[in-house]
């Protein structure tokens, strides 16, 4: 042996050394993390899925294992979980795993297409779609719903009694709109003031409120006092001037609005605000409300721009909403409901006949049904009408993408259904809200980020939601389609976990 070769050995072993001693120190790390087996009592262990999961909107997906006892995550990691007790296992290779969705802008109070005299009218046909409905928000991986319009207790009740049901989280019983304006304006005056019992009290409106509602229930901090009271995440309020023959609607002060959003944040809401033209979002912007409950869709005086570039006044707009980091909720299917409103094979999609039950898909087929298309479109024939709503999506599409480009907060949202509509169908909704927002350029990282964590935050949920993280809500899904590869992914769920109850999809599909 020489001595070079000597040293060169010597070296060698020290190397061995060293490296044996570093996996050691792991092994120990290992073993520390494992030294305390879990005893589960009711667990379920997923082994070996492709976890997909963040809390910053950057995701690193890796193949590991995750562990429930009764509703919550107890363990997740790269490393098998030693555990004891009494537990399923489920052998996820192959599969995806990711957070439950939240949709942060629902209506659950409505009946998709009816209006109060189809309600009365066709009973059964209702109790049919509010069985079926909390179903079909889960079938879609809808876990967690967040009801933006007023809401009765019984009707929060009657929800959650259902055996399969998304989480509900609510706004109370009504908004804080402005006197006679939007949304109340279209309730007969008779039931107005008792159907919104958080209306803003204005001066200018004094004339048209009933001398019995005194102004000090009515101000900004009674109604949010009142709204916090009633079990609410958050305040909503609306900034609408109106349409059609319903315009020039009283509209919030910059007073109000702030009282709003700082009475709001005292008791520890969230203040969300319709609004979806320039003069809203820009108002909203300036103000800094926490969440804006729509996109910017409506460009007013530059409604004829071309559809590929973005006005100087709506750029400034955005970067404002960018630089005060307010939520911002795309609902795109508000648009592309009302366009399908003319398109006649809406209805036959095959995947409708799994979220809205058989009878009432049947009865949208009518001349009745069909009442508000006819009111909606009278004066304008189905190309009319793509060519309309064609431009006023591409303008939204084109804001959207602007916001995802530039770190813009984008917060996942459907406005299900937005109107009197029957295309805008509960869980279905949601699939198609996704896919546009794919169709409008945002990266399938940040439509998964805005469709959980994004929302989890932006409400204040994300200390039990938003993310699978140990002490979370078991609120999964497991897909065999990763959603950060292929936007279908969305549509190939094979289980969905609702606080730790495992749900096959076809369970949740209507009844054939
Ligand atoms: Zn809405």
């Amino acid at each position: 042996m020489t001595k070079s070769f000597k040293k060169q050995a010597t070296i060698i072993t020290i190397i061995l050394i060293l490296a044996l001693m570093s996996s050691c120190s792991d092994l120990r790390k290992n073993q520390a993390l494992k030294k305390e087996p879990l005893n589960l009592t009711q667990g379920l262990y997923i082994s070996n899925a492709t976890i997909i999961s963040t809390e910053d909107g950057h995701y690193n997906p890796y193949i590991g294992h995750l562990v429930i006892e009764k509703d919550k995550i107890v363990y997740i990691d790269k490393n098998e979980p030693s555990i004891s007790g009494t537990f399923d296992q489920i052998d996820a290779t192959g599969k995806f795993i990711i957070p439950g969705l939240i949709d942060s802008h629902v209506h659950i109070a409505d009946v998709q297409g009816m209006l109060d005299h189809h309600i009365k009218k066709y009973p059964e046909l209702v109790k049919e779609f509010n069985s079926q409905m909390p179903r079909s928000y889960l079938y879609y991986g809808f876990t967690t719903i967040i009801n933006l319009g007023g809401i009765s207790d019984e009707r929060i009740n009657s929800f959650n009694i259902q055996p399969l049901k998304p989480d509900l989280y609510h706004i109370g019983y009504s908004g804080a709109t402005i006197a006679n304006g939007y949304p109340m304006i279209y309730t007969p005056e008779e039931f107005r003031f008792e159907m919104e019992p958080n209306f803003i009290y204005m001066d200018s409106q004094a004339q048209n409120i009933p001398d019995k509602y005194n102004p000090s229930d009515h101000t900004p901090k009674a109604v949010v006092k009142r709204i916090k009271k009633s079990g609410a995440i958050a305040v909503k309020s609306y900034y609408e001037s109106g349409f059609g023959r319903m315009s020039n609607l009283p509209l919030p002060t910059k007073n109000i609005m702030n009282e709003l959003l700082n009475e709001s944040h005292a008791n520890g809401l969230v203040l969300t605000v319709h609004a979806n033209s320039l003069a809203g979002h820009s108002f909203l912007a300036d103000v800094g409300v926490d969440i804006l409950a729509h996109g910017l869709w409506n460009w007013e005086k530059y409604k004829d721009v071309p559809t590929d570039s973005l006005p100087l006044e709506i750029k400034e707009t955005l970067d404002l909403q960018i630089q005060k980091q307010i939520g911002y909720t795309p609902t795109l299917t508000v648009i592309a409901g009302e366009e399908a409103l003319v398109d006649t094979k809406f209805i036959n999609q095959p995947p409708l006949k799994k979220v809205v039950p058989k009878n009432l898909l049947e009865w949208y087929k009518t001349e009745e049904a069909q009442w508000f298309a006819k009111d909606l479109f009278s004066e304008s024939n189905a190309e009319e009408v793509h060519k309309i709503y064609g431009n006023v999506q591409a303008h939204a599409m084109l804001v959207l993408k602007y916001l995802s480009d530039n770190n813009g907060r984008i917060l996942f949202g459907t406005d299900t259904p937005s109107g009197p509509i029957y295309t805008n169908q509960p869980g279905y909704n949601g699939y198609w809200e996704l896919k546009l927002m794919k169709k409008a350029e945002v990266p399938l990282h940040k439509i998964l980020a805005s469709a959980t964590i994004n929302n989890a935050k932006a409400f204040h949920l994300d200390s039990s939601l938003g993310s699978l993280a140990i002490g979370k809500k078991a609120n999964i899904l497991m897909m065999t389609k990763n959603p950060l590869i292929d936007i279908e992914a969305y549509d190939a769920i094979e289980k969905i976990m609702i606080g730790g109850q495992i749900i096959k999809r076809e369970d949740v599909a209507v009844k054939e």
